[in-house]
């Protein structure tokens, strides 16, 4: 069993409480940029969202990724969301 409760994570959009393997991590750095961190070595504030069509549609359009990160969403990122919804 390789699960650990403690690190679960939050999902921005749905609530819900899901280990970070089910979900993409975006984090705003302290220049500035955003970028998808799924490996988590980039520190800066992060929001979560799950690997999943509905969380990242919804999250996107209604700009709750923007607004955890008090930041515009860049288009590539954007456009790498909607990549991981195609796999
Ligand atoms: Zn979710």
């Amino acid at each position: 069993m390789k699960q650990n409760r403690k690190f679960l994570r939050q999902c921005v959009f749905c609530r819900e409480y899901k280990s970070k393997e089910d979900l993409i991590r975006i984090t705003k750095t302290k220049e500035g940029f955003v970028e998808i961190n799924n490996a988590g070595d980039v520190q800066g504030r992060s929001v979560y969202i799950c690997k999943n069509a509905e969380c990242i549609k919804n999250a996107l359009k209604k700009k709750k990724i923007e607004g955890s990160l008090k930041s515009n969403l860049p288009e590539s990122i954007k456009e790498e969301l909607s990549t991981v919804l195609k796999n």
